[in-house]
Parts: structure tokens; C-alpha cells; sequence
């Protein structure tokens, strides 16, 4: 309830809610916790109750984000050391460049999962606020949530 009413006290601006959602917190209360592991994000906010997947193959843009991140890595830490190293000299080890694009392929993606995920909803959220015309159960703010997602309690 005292996190419900900070919520409508303080509307969360866009900055705010893209800040949160970098950190991997809730873009809409800014809740922490939304992970129960690295790669599993909880279906809503333990706190506002927000309901991230708004819609089937809602996460696609922020595979994509990730996507982008990593070949943008492997450019960096891959591609350009690689021309940089062989203009220098033919026969240069591409070690140091193979080892980049190693993190910029593999690892870079494992790591930024969660991040693009939770600033994937906030870049959403930013865009595309919840209205009315949303499914009921995708609003935030109903803590005392039931068995039937369609159901909706009036706040005490
Ligand atoms: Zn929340």
C-alpha cells in the first residue's frame, strides 16, 4: 500500500523509468528483485505488480537490443583490431582480436540478458504508456492479486 502511494504520488518521468530499467529495476515503481536467477525475469513486479510482457513476443526488442550491443562489440573488439593488426604487420597473431570477439559475441550478450530485458520494458513503457485500453491485468498496482489474471480488486 505505502509503495502504491509513492507510485501515484511520483509518476516515474521517462528518464527515470529508462535509469531504472538500466539497473535492472522495475521502470515502473523501481523495484529491485525482478530476477529469481540471471536469465529468469519474474512475469510481474513483486512490488507494483506491473505485468512486463504486455503482449506475446512482447521481449523481441530487447533481443534485438542485445543483438545490436554484441555486433556492435564484435565491430570493436574484433573487427577493427583485426585491420588494425594485419595493416601493422601480415603476419600478427589475431589472438588478441579472436579473444574479443569472444566477449563481444558470447559473453557481452550473457551478461547485458538482463539488462536489455528490464530496459526493454522501460523503453515500452516510455513509448507506449498503460491505459485504459490495456488488458486489466496488465496495470499496475493491484498487490493483492488473485488466482484469475483478469481480476481486478478496488483499492482499499
Ligand atoms: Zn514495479
Amino acid at each position: 500500500m505505502e509503495d502504491r502511494v509513492r507510485d501515484i504520488e511520483q509518476a516515474p518521468t521517462p528518464a527515470r523509468m529508462l535509469m531504472r530499467g538500466a539497473i535492472k529495476r522495475c521502470p515502473n515503481c523501481g523495484a529491485r528483485g525482478l530476477f529469481t536467477n540471471w536469465f529468469r525475469m519474474a512475469e510481474r513486479c513483486p512490488t507494483c505488480d506491473y505485468r512486463f510482457e504486455r503482449e506475446e513476443g512482447f521481449f523481441l526488442g530487447a533481443y534485438v537490443m542485445n543483438l545490436a550491443i554484441a555486433q556492435g562489440l564484435v565491430m570493436l573488439l574484433a573487427v577493427v583490431p583485426t585491420i588494425v593488426l594485419l595493416n601493422a604487420d601480415a603476419d600478427a597473431s589475431l589472438v588478441p582480436a579472436m579473444v574479443g570477439g569472444l566477449i563481444g559475441a558470447v559473453l557481452a550478450p550473457l551478461f547485458f540478458y538482463p539488462f536489455s530485458k528490464t530496459l526493454w520494458v522501460a523503453i515500452e513503457l516510455t513509448l507506449r504508456p498503460v491505459d485504459e485500453t490495456e488488458p486489466s491485468d496488465v496495470r499496475p498496482g493491484r498487490p493483492e492479486r488473485t488466482e484469475s489474471a483478469a481480476a481486478v480488486r478496488p483499492v482499499r
